[in-house]
């Protein structure tokens, strides 16, 4: 018997049986589907901070997890051979008038005090360059915080690590008779099971469309302009993010709301109209009633724990998500902050 069984194998399932795995415990995920089968098998992998004000536990869980992201994808690239993708790329965003200017200064100013001293926030003039966005002011603002992750790769990383570390991934949807404990990590069917459980609404699925186009701009920041992001792969694509849906029809589909983005892409940085689209693709992303992540036990059912609620930011938060979960379910140790906790979205 495992010493921990993982129900679930997209990035928050698959980070928190890695996390445990590192520390020496026996894992064995289990999936339905298949690795990446949900909103993980995205395209977009954009790592990037929340604005740097309003601080909270949220955003300083987050920092965390954006500085430690380095080190899990390193080790798990080392132990699966498989490279995840991942690099601090930095990150534009164009200043539209006088009042965002003054905003970015503010922000320029808190980050000074809040993140530490190797990422910045800053305001820059726009260099020339056809990876520049348009700026109605000249001014961008450039953070060296984001970072970027191929989803895909990034999960089959966390897998091949796992097993490397002697873990084990299986298909099937129903942990074996008396496991415990179990993490719960299966996304929007997770929060339908635990709303379903407590006769409360945890949460729900939005949808995201995004698609990927055949350009080489590797090591190129990302940029987020007009509700656009853009996310330059090490692998000569670049992707285009994202829809939020929460009325849909079909899940996983995509219509014209994602050639209308795909159009302002263009608009925001005129070499991207000219590059194939080698792929569309929609997900639903896990939101939990707080929408925050959803970390801890299962309220009423001892030994069952749940990981859950990434929504936007699924692949930035698990590296951290993952440790406070091995803590907690290892070592009995709660550093999770108490507006993650399931309760908090019940
Ligand atoms: C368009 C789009 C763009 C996004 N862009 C970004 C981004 O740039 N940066 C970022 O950080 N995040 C982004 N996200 C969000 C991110 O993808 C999610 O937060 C993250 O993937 C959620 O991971 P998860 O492991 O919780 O869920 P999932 O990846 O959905 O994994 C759940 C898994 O559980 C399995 N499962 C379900 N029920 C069972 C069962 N009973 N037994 C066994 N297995 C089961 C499913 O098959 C699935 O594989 C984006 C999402 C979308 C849709």
């Amino acid at each position: 018997m495992a010493d921990v069984t993982v129900m679930g194998a997209g990035v928050f399932g698959l980070s928190v049986a890695f996390a445990c795995a590192r520390r020496g415990a026996r894992v064995a995920v289990i999936e339905r589907t298949g690795i990446a089968a949900g909103c993980s098998g995205g395209v977009v992998g954009m790592l990037a901070p929340h604005a740097p004000e309003k601080w909270n536990a949220l955003k300083a869980f987050q920092l965390d997890s954006l500085l430690a992201a380095r080190d899990l994808w390193t080790t798990a690239a080392e132990l699966s051979g498989i490279d995840p993708g991942h690099a601090r790329v930095g990150r534009l965003q164009p200043i539209r008038d006088a009042r965002g200017l003054e905003l970015a200064r503010a922000r320029a100013a808190a980050a000074r005090e809040l993140w530490p001293d190797h990422v910045t926030w800053e305001v820059i003039e726009a260099p020339a360059g056809a990876w520049t966005p348009a700026s109605p002011t000249g001014l961008l603002i450039r953070d060296t915080l984001s970072a970027r992750v191929n989803p895909r790769a990034a999960c089959q990383a966390l897998a091949g690590a796992i097993r490397a570390s002697g873990g084990t991934i299986t298909a099937g949807d129903t942990p074996p008779d008396g496991a415990r404990p179990v993490v719960w990590a299966t996304g929007v069917a997770g929060l339908r099971d635990l709303s379903a459980a407590t006769d409360r609404a945890a949460g729900n699925g939005v949808k995201g469309q995004a698609a990927l186009l055949g350009l080489n701009a590797a090591g190129q920041p990302q940029i987020a302009a007009d509700g656009v992001l853009i996310v330059p792969h090490a692998d000569g694509t670049v992707a285009v993010g994202s829809t939020s849906e929460r009325d849909y029809t079909a899940p996983d589909t995509t219509d014209q709301q994602l050639d209308a983005l795909l159009l302002r892409a263009g608009q925001v940085l005129p070499v991207l109209a000219a590059a194939p689209v080698i792929e569309r693709w929609a997900g639903l992303r896990p939101r939990a009633k707080s929408r925050a992540p959803m970390l801890g036990p299962w309220p009423g059912r001892p030994g069952h724990y749940i990981a859950n609620g990434g929504f936007k930011i699924g692949f930035g938060m698990a590296p951290v998500a993952g440790e406070v979960m091995a803590d907690l379910l290892l070592d009995g140790i709660d550093r999770i902050p108490e507006s993650f906790h399931p309760e908090a979205s019940l």
